[in-house]
């Protein structure tokens, strides 16, 4: 049985029992709060390592979140062959996408295949590891948008131009963000590339806009899920009764496009 829970290339979570065959295996390299399992050879102190711990304390800094001692391991395969032939017997029917982040009872995993987007991909998923180490449940929209904001380095409050660039165009289309939709999300299926780019757009206004709007975010975020019964989107309304035409106006300012 498997239990498909998010992703964009990226976090389900399965009970099914872990059979790690044909995973690679020929380099590993351990850290306190991850293990890398690699078929292309990496020295113990490759910048990527480190990266990854450095983004672990900047998540944890971030988001104000006690991260525990959970590893995260990560499965790096050679080539896209071997790591689609793993996928498709281990997790068959998943769409191709280039990594994924397995979240189980007993281990936190990151698969995913070497490419020229490797460090960006890595930092994506290795961002939902440690968030679901550190949580323990975090709504599919949040834990994309995270995500989408972490994957990147940039300066705090640096937003995303690519993002951006796209809703402003849509926004020219008629389109205005909706949190209270994200919220209904609940496959991975169902997240389309237009949903990553609103969650991490709601991520990186909560985080920025005003202390008020991080810290709904962040308790919301800490609490578990029966605590979460009062929708972000109401608490957000609480302090801002139109939180969509707040967000709306800071997209087409940070482009420099006038809203009415
Ligand atoms: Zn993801």
């Amino acid at each position: 049985m498997l239990a498909v829970l998010l992703c964009c290339g990226c976090t389900f979570n399965t009970f099914r029992a872990n059979n790690d065959d044909d995973v690679p295996n020929r380099y590993k390299i351990e850290e306190e709060h991850v293990v890398l399992h690699s078929d292309v050879k990496l020295d113990a102190d490759d910048p990527m390592i480190q990266e990854l711990l450095e983004l672990r304390k900047q998540i944890g800094q971030t988001l104000d979140l006690e991260l525990g001692d959970k590893q995260v391991e990560v499965y790096l395969f050679k080539d896209e062959p071997s790591y689609h032939k793993f996928l498709a017997q281990k997790y068959p029917g998943l769409p191709p996408r280039r990594a994924y982040f397995v979240g189980t009872s007993s281990k936190l995993a990151v698969y995913t295949v070497w490419s020229d987007r490797i460090r960006e991909d890595l930092r994506h998923e290795f961002t939902h590891g440690v968030l679901h180490g550190a949580l323990s449940y975090v709504p599919l929209w949040l834990d994309e948008g995270f995500a989408e904001y972490f994957e990147q380095p940039r300066a705090a409050g640096t937003p995303r131009e690519d993002y951006l660039t796209d809703l402003v165009r849509l926004q020219q289309n008629g389109w205005t963000p909706n949190l209270q939709r994200l919220e209904y999300l609940e496959g991975v299926s169902e997240m389309q590339r237009l949903d990553y780019a609103e969650s991490w757009a709601w991520v990186h206004w909560m985080l920025h806009h005003t202390p008020q709007t991080r810290s709904i975010l962040l308790e919301y975020t800490h609490q578990p899920r029966r605590a979460q019964s009062v929708p972000l989107h109401q608490r957000l309304r609480q302090f801002d009764p139109q939180p969509e035409r707040s967000l709306n106006a800071w997209i087409a300012s940070s482009k420099g496009v006038a809203t009415p």
